[in-house]
This record gives C-alpha cells, sequence and structure tokens, in this order.
C-alpha cells in the first residue's frame, strides 16, 4: 500500500521518511492497528535461501506483508499504521549507527523503542509484529507467535497471539503448507529476545524504555526462513496475500471478541 495522500504522518520531528505512518479507515473506524515490519534498512534480519536458489532476507519479507495486513485492514474498516513502510527503518538513524554494515545494538534498541513510540502515538489497539524465525538446522519448521507474560496486559496478549496463530495455521494450511503448532509462547523464549522481554511487547525499562507498549501486542513467527520449502511456499505473491490475510483475520477476530 503506497503512501497516499490519505496517509498521515505521525509525529514527523520523531521517525524518518516512510516511518509511523497513519492510513485512517473512514469516521466509523472498527479501531486502530499498528503493523510492524520486523527490522529493516541496515538490519536484514534472518536470511534464508529458496529451493531454486533465491536469496531472501526477511526485511524483505515482514515489509510486503505488513503493507499487505495494512491495506487488507483498512478495507475492514480499522486504521492501520505502519512503523516503517519503506525498505528504510521508521526511526531516525545516524552514520555512527552502522558499523561494519549492520547497525550497533544500541541503534537496534532505539529502533525498537521507536516503533513502540509509534505504537502509543497512534494510540493503537492493538500492535502486530511481523518476523520470520530461523534456525541453525534448516529442517526445523512451525508457527509461532510471541506475547509478553509479566504484565498486566497479558491476557488480552495472549488472546490476541491466539487469535493470529490459529488464523495463520489455517491460512498456510490452505496454501498447501501445513505448519507444525509450535504454540503461543512467552516473548523471552523466542530467538528474536535472546532471553529477555521484547522491547516491543515487554514492560518498561527506567532509561531504555520509558514508555513501554500501552496495548494487546504479539509478535509473529509464521514460519522459518531457514527451512527452504517453507521460504519457497512463502516468499510468493499468493503467499504474502494468505499470510497477510490470515494476519489481518487474527486481529479482527481479536478486536471483535474483545468488544464483545
Ligand atoms: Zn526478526
Amino acid at each position: 500500500m503506497p503512501v497516499t495522500p490519505s496517509s498521515i504522518v505521525l509525529d514527523a520531528r520523531s521517525f524518518a521518511p516512510g516511518g509511523c505512518i497513519a492510513f485512517p479507515s473512514g469516521p466509523a473506524s472498527r479501531g486502530t492497528v499498528l503493523v510492524d515490519a520486523g527490522h529493516g534498512g541496515p538490519d536484514p534480519g534472518s536470511v534464508g535461501t529458496t529451493l531454486d536458489g533465491r536469496t531472501v532476507a526477511e526485511k524483505d519479507l515482514t515489509l510486503p506483508v505488513a503493507l499487505a495486513v495494512a491495506s487488507r485492514l483498512r478495507t475492514a474498516g480499522f486504521s492501520a499504521v505502519l512503523s516503517r513502510s519503506t525498505d528504510e527503518l521508521g526511526s531516525t538513524i545516524e552514520s555512527d549507527d552502522v558499523q561494519n554494515g549492520s547497525l550497533t545494538t544500541a541503534a537496534s534498541q532505539e529502533d525498537l523503542v521507536a516503533r513502540v513510540r509509534c505504537a502509543n502515538v497512534a494510540r493503537a489497539d492493538a500492535l502486530v509484529s511481523v518476523h520470520f524465525n530461523s534456525f541453525d538446522d534448516p529442517a526445523v519448521t512451525g508457527s509461532e507467535t510471541l506475547y509478553d507474560v509479566d504484565r498486566p496486559l497479558a491476557p488480552r496478549s495472549r488472546a490476541l497471539a491466539q487469535s493470529l496463530q490459529t488464523n495463520i495455521r489455517a491460512g498456510l494450511a490452505a496454501l498447501g503448507e501445513p505448519s507444525p503448532d509450535r504454540g503461543v509462547i512467552d516473548d523471552s523464549s523466542g530467538s528474536e529476545a535472546g532471553g529477555g522481554d521484547l522491547v516491543l511487547l515487554g514492560p518498561g525499562v527506567p532509561g531504555s524504555n520509558d514508555e513501554p507498549s500501552a496495548m494487546p501486542g504479539a509478535l509473529v513467527e509464521p514460519l522459518f526462513l531457514t527451512n527452504p520449502a517453507d521460504l519457497t511456499a512463502v516468499a510468493t505473491p499468493r503467499g504474502v496475500d494468505i499470510l497477510a490475510g490470515a494476519i489481518s483475520s487474527g486481529v479482527e477476530d481479536y478486536l471483535d471478541e474483545e468488544r464483545r
């Protein structure tokens, strides 16, 4: 979904061009969803290879999925907000934030904090972050969705995560690539977190993440980029479309249920 005249730049001073962009729905909005495309710019995320030898970086798959999720949500009557809408990170990156061709740990932390700030500025009702998993063994496969268990928001985040997980597994089955259920899990146990709470989903940390995300949130890892068969199935226009449909349905189902 391109940045159009109908889109709104939220807090332009705090974000890079293309960062934190809102796509408002009509006046009868069903809610606001922050759609976060993992990685970007100098941070490629993990990298996989398809069965026919095509190299795919995580950031190049999270973006089209997130754009398509935003488009679907908007069509369904939700306002969608993207933390990044181009290949670049939505946060402002200085030249010394990139060393030896990759993002420094400090800059990566600042970027994650900026994604949280975008969700809070947007007053989003839900936050969904799109990532893909990776592992040394290319045979490892399956879908998992992460949420933070340590916060008052945890029961709502868990419901969001379960709705996403259920819809994603149904979508992958429809794609002919049924995915083992690795479950809805504690965010500190995922490979993205390295043993701590995820900045995106976790509680505040004085001095580094002073204003934690204020809404239920989940981070999806629909499949392993390092599994060539899984990557081959999803790194196609149809795969992206099916995954985006599953993620937007997962958010819609959750928000509808919460309203009941
Ligand atoms: Zn990732």
